[in-house]
């Protein structure tokens, strides 16, 4: 995967009865090819795989679920909440790719880029198909993986859904992208979805920092051990942030893309600048939240801009 992320884990739990796979990657002809090689080095074929488990809806994660449920017929474990928001985004409903763009937008998103977008958007459809058959998993519920019982832990912010795996007794923590060594989960405000994402995300970290971590297993990069430390790192982070939007909000008024291009600069990718202009609204959105930010909505054209309440 490109910078930051760099690379997606999937993490495969054998047992007696067949293989487990937790978050199997996005779907590609590579992807699949890849899979048959590492289950057949590791001694497995495609047809022993007989479990999911899918962290959240993001097709680095689930994307490859209803491929793998095609080729052995495998159950696939998920949220209520985050089948919904795969619904969301890539059901066959969905016009997310215009929606979001006509949101950004408003919210000063140049045409150009608003155009990129809403094709780059389409381009994920193949990377999550087919659609597969989901086994709700609950939160606070029991799920046996690779021969081991494992409780569900659901928050929010990142992914709505988002389900971690823990296992007190080896103080184990399989946490998806709810945190994240090195790197900052993405925080997007999208139409339709959490309309609070950051809130929704610092409420959830103080959730997982209650239980007893020896070692967490991410999403993306390495397995590491300081867990309550990373997670009050991504707090400060958060915190520190918001003082900095605040601050210049207190110089004008700004659209959400002049926030983003502050923050982030406006030389990104067209994948990285929706993440950097959702992560800039959610910061916004919590500034609102908060009573330190409102909303200046024009009547000529709709566009919105942020301003100081202070
Ligand atoms: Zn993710
Ligand atoms: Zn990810």
């Amino acid at each position: 995967m490109s910078y930051p992320l760099r690379w997606v884990n999937s993490y495969v739990l054998p047992s007696s009865t067949g293989v487990a796979i937790i978050d199997p990657g996005p779907r590609s002809s590579i992807t699949e090819e890849e899979w048959g090689n590492a289950l057949e080095h590791l001694g497995y074929t495609l047809k022993d795989v007989n479990k999911i488990f899918v962290t959240h809806h993001h097709p680095d994660h689930f994307g490859l679920a209803g491929w793998f449920q095609s080729q052995g017929g495998c159950k696939v474990y998920m949220s209520q909440r985050a089948y919904a928001e795969s619904l969301l985004m890539w059901g066959s409903n969905s016009n997310m790719n215009t929606e979001l763009t006509s949101w950004l937008r408003q919210h000063g998103l140049p045409v150009t880029l608003a155009t990129q977008m809403e094709q780059h958007l389409l381009e994920f459809l193949p990377q999550v198909s087919p659609t597969p058959e989901i086994t709700i998993v609950d939160d606070g519920s029991y799920v046996t993986l690779g021969g081991r019982s494992w409780m569900a832990i659901e928050s929010g912010g990142h992914a709505p859904g988002h389900l971690s795996l823990y296992h007190q007794d080896l103080g184990i923590m399989m946490c998806g992208d709810a945190i994240l060594p090195q790197i900052s989960p993405n925080i997007s405000l999208i139409p339709g979805s959490d309309p609070e994402p950051l809130y929704t995300f610092m409420n959830s970290l103080h959730r997982l920092k209650e239980y007893k971590v020896n070692e967490a297993f991410p999403g993306h990069r390495d397995p590491f051990h300081t867990v309550q430390q990373r997670i009050e790192e991504l707090l400060n982070h958060h915190e520190e942030r918001l003082i900095k939007i605040e601050q210049l909000l207190c110089h004008s008024s700004q659209s959400g893309y002049e926030i983003c291009c502050t923050l982030f600069g406006n030389n990104l990718s067209t994948h990285q600048m929706r993440f950097a202009i959702c992560e800039a609204l959610a910061h916004l959105q919590e500034l609102v939240r908060r009573g330190k930010a409102g909303t200046l909505v024009s009547s000529l054209d709709g566009s919105i801009k942020f301003t100081t309440l202070l």
